[in-house]
């Protein structure tokens, strides 16, 4: 067969972009090769429906070694008891959550979606917000989560569960605090970890599964493996809900997330996924990933730092983890005319609204900036001010053609020094 040119034209394309772009986009990564490399392999070929050794098809003795083998370094990367890696994305592992533990109709509270929440923690336009009854709570004028709001509105509106985490926050979570409130109405906590995981993995963030029933995740963030979910247990139990399973028994937590992933809510696993996330976790084992999480912090650090001098006002004053949301408007911008423009010069953020915006989603008065992918690439605290440098010149000039073209070639220059899978040329 001949090589269809016309597709892996445009993946080397995107492979030139990736390398010779600054990427500040805060849920982004780059795997290791080894993961791009299991992604790409014959377990796709296989239907698993099922879990291991309890599958709806034949053949599938070995894949079930390669999830089981997923499944137990997860384990112990967050010292849990139970875990299941089969969700395609973040939102399908919280689509599952839901599934699992709220009959529709049924209350719950996240953080607003404009204020740093995500999606799937109850936005009108999501599944979340279309199925069951999502109230919110949101950040205080500093910028750090509300947390007597989240208390005085669980112990008013008695919601189901409480969800922690956030797409767009810069501080750590109270979890403890979370989980007592959450006691006084008994209600469920829920911590979705998207972003901060691989810093959580790393024990460099609070522990949530000291204090939250269950947790989700991403794999694809910080946690610097394949796109796709995970949920997890640290000690699984019986569920004091009394919720049942879809033929009326009651079941361990667990069994009522495994069913709510298959067959409650996804078909076929992703094995040549689950397989690739099975690198990661690994690597997340090494003592190389740990140093990883620690430059993320120190990155931030100094990044935010940098912004902090140049007179940028950061949400909250600063950062806890790998990301910082910036308030454009002393600086006459909104996030589009910045995200627009610092594209140009390839370098890769995204526009986010700040808390208490004034302008619409489209629109934005902040960006958010993270330093995972950065990173990754082999950037080191003395090399964000540079970065801030080139992003603030971008800005200042945001309407000069040729200023931004000349950002875009010492762009291209600086990620010169820190190669991206070489494995492929
Ligand atoms: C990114 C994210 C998700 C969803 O992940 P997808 O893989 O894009 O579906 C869920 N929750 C939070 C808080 C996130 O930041």
């Amino acid at each position: 067969m001949q090589k269809d040119s016309l597709v892996f034209d445009l993946i080397k394309k995107e492979l030139d972009r990736q390398r010779n772009g600054i990427e500040l986009i805060a849920s982004e990564n780059f795997t290791s090769y080894q993961v791009l490399q299991a992604m790409g392999t014959c377990p796709t070929n296989k239907y698993a429906e099922g879990y291991p050794g309890k599958r709806y098809y034949g053949g599938c003795e070995v894949v079930d070694e390669i999830e089981n083998l997923a499944i137990d370094r997860l384990k112990q990367v967050f010292k849990c008891s139970w875990a299941n890696v089969q969700p395609h994305s973040g939102a399908q592992a919280n689509g599952a959550v839901f599934l699992a533990v709220m009959k529709p109709g049924e209350k719950f509270m996240g953080l607003d979606l404009s204020m740093g929440g995500h999606l799937t923690h109850g936005s009108p336009a999501n599944f979340s917000g279309k199925t069951y009854e999502a109230i919110h709570y949101g950040v205080t004028k500093e910028g750090f989560v509300d947390y007597d709001q989240i208390e005085a509105k669980a112990k008013e509106e008695k919601p189901k569960m409480i969800i922690c985490g956030a797409s767009a926050y810069s501080r750590d979570w109270d979890y403890q605090r979370i989980r007592a409130i959450a006691d006084e109405i008994g209600a469920i906590v829920f911590a979705d970890i998207a972003h901060p995981a691989g810093l959580i993995a790393t024990g460099l963030l609070n522990d949530p599964f000291e204090y939250c029933h269950i947790v989700s995740s991403t794999t694809h963030k910080t946690l610097r493996g394949p796109r796709g979910g995970i949920i997890m247990l640290r000690n699984d139990f019986e569920n004091p809900w009394g919720i049942k399973d879809p033929k009326g028994n009651t079941r361990m937590m667990s069994q009522l997330l495994d069913l709510a992933v298959f067959p409650g809510s996804q078909g076929g696993p992703l094995e040549h996924v689950i397989a690739a996330k099975a690198v990661a976790f690994g690597e997340i084992l090494s003592e190389d990933f740990k140093s990883y999480g620690k430059q993320v912090i120190a990155n931030a650090q100094a990044m935010a730092t940098s912004f902090v001098n140049r007179g940028y006002n950061l949400i909250s004053d600063g950062t806890d983890n790998h990301l910082m949301l910036i308030d454009l408007r002393n600086k006459n911008l909104t996030g589009k005319k910045a995200q627009e423009t610092l594209d140009k010069a390839h370098i890769t953020l995204n526009k986010n609204a700040v808390p208490f915006d004034d302008k619409s989603p489209f629109v934005t008065s902040g960006i958010r900036v993270g330093v995972p992918a950065i990173t990754t690439r082999g950037m080191k605290e003395t090399d964000m001010e540079p970065v801030v440098e080139m992003i603030d010149k971008v800005l200042m000039n945001a309407d000069d053609e040729a200023i931004i073209g000349n950002v875009r070639g010492d762009v291209k220059e600086l990620m010169k020094q820190f190669p991206l899978y070489p494995e492929l040329d």
